[in-house]
C-alpha cells in the first residue's frame, strides 16, 4: 500500500518519523510553509526557513526514501505583523518558480482580520499568475464563519475550484465545502479535531471524492503516522484496498498533480544513499549508511 501525507511539517519532527513513515508506506509527503510557534520579526528569517524547506529538508526526506515537496505562502497569524508581511509577499514570487512548490500555501485565516484578508486575495492573484493550485488553512476558533468566509473569498477571486485544497475540515465545516468544488482536507489529531473513526464516518457519508487526509504533524502534540493509521482504521471499517489507496494515494497526488511540478512517476520507492552530502552535510552521525 503507497500512501501519501499531504500536509505535515518534517522540519519540527525528526529522524526517526521519517523512519517510520518509510515503513508505514508514506512515499511522498507534502511540507506547507507555516507559523513556527514565535513570531519571526524580519523577512530574512522566511528567506532562509523556505531554503531550507527546498533545500535541507528535501535532502533529509530522501535519505529516507520519501519524496518532499512544498508549499510557499506568507501563513495567515503572521500576515498580520506589518514588520513581515509586505516584505515575505514580495519575496515569494521568486519561490513560487522553485521546483519543488506544488502550491501556495498554507494560506487563509487565523483570527479574520483585513490584513489576513489582504495576504490571502494577494496569494490568490499569485496563485492564479504561477497557475499553482492552494493550499488553505481553516481557523480553529470561529471555524465555521471563517470557512465560509473562506470560500466567499475563493469564488469572488474567481480561481478555478478543483486548484484550491481547503484544509482542517471537521463535521461543521465539511457540508459547504463539499457543496463548493474545492478539495476537502482533513488532519487527524491526537484526542482533538478529526480522529481515525471520525474520519472514516465521513468518508462512509460523503464518499471519496476530492477528500484528502493528513497529519498536520509539526512541533505540536501531534502523530507523523496518522495517514497509515487511517488507512487501518478505514480497513477496520470495510474500505477495500483500492478505496484507501484512493484517498490515501491518488487524491492528494491528483490535486498537487494540478501543479505540472510532481509526477506520479517519482512517487515509487527510491533508492536510498545515506553516503550522500547535502552541502557538506550528512543526515548520519558516524552510523554506517544505508543504501537500497
Ligand atoms: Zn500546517
Amino acid at each position: 500500500m503507497k500512501l501519501f501525507d499531504p500536509h505535515i511539517h518534517m522540519t519540527s519532527r525528526t529522524t526517526d518519523d521519517y523512519e517510520a513513515m518509510a515503513s508505514a508506506g508514506i512515499v511522498g509527503i507534502v511540507e506547507p510553509a507555516f507559523w513556527l510557534g514565535q513570531p519571526r520579526t524580519q523577512v530574512g528569517s522566511f528567506i532562509d526557513y523556505f531554503s531550507s524547506l527546498l533545500g535541507w529538508e528535501r535532502f533529509r526526506a530522501k535519505q529516507f526514501g520519501i519524496a518532499h515537496y512544498c508549499t510557499m505562502g506568507l501563513n495567515p497569524k503572521e500576515a498580520n505583523d506589518p514588520r513581515v508581511a509586505g516584505p515575505v509577499l514580495e519575496t515569494l514570487p521568486r519561490f513560487l518558480q522553485k521546483d519543488g512548490v506544488v502550491a501556495v500555501g498554507e494560506i487563509g485565516f487565523d483570527d479574520i482580520t483585513p490584513a489576513e484578508e489582504t495576504a490571502f486575495l494577494t496569494q490568490i492573484e499569485l496563485a492564479k499568475q504561477f497557475k499553482l493550485p492552494v493550499l488553505i488553512h481553516t481557523p480553529h476558533r470561529d471555524k465555521k464563519h471563517g470557512t465560509e468566509r473562506t470560500l466567499a473569498i475563493v469564488r469572488e477571486s474567481g480561481i478555478a475550484e478543483e486548484l484550491v485544497l481547503i484544509d482542517h475540515n471537521n463535521e461543521e465545516t465539511l457540508p459547504a465545502v463539499r457543496a463548493s468544488g474545492c478539495w476537502a482536507g482533513h488532519s487527524i489529531y491526537p484526542d482533538t479535531k478529526m480522529t481515525e473513526a471520525r474520519m472514516v464516518q465521513l468518508l462512509q457519508r460523503y464518499g471519496l471524492e476530492r477528500m484528502v487526509v493528513n497529519s498536520a504533524a509539526d512541533w505540536g502534540k501531534s502523530d507523523p503516522l496518522k495517514v497509515p493509521k487511517t488507512a487501518d482504521a478505514m480497513r477496520a471499517a470495510g474500505f477495500s484496498h483500492s478505496d484507501i489507496e484512493r484517498v490515501l494515494f491518488d487524491n492528494p497526488v491528483r490535486f498537487f498533480e494540478q501543479s505540472g511540478r510532481l509526477r506520479r512517476a517519482d512517487l515509487v520507492e527510491q533508492p536510498v544513499d545515506q553516503s550522500e552530502l547535502f552541502e557538506g552535510n550528512s543526515v548520519l552521525r558516524g552510523q554506517a549508511p544505508r543504501r537500497s
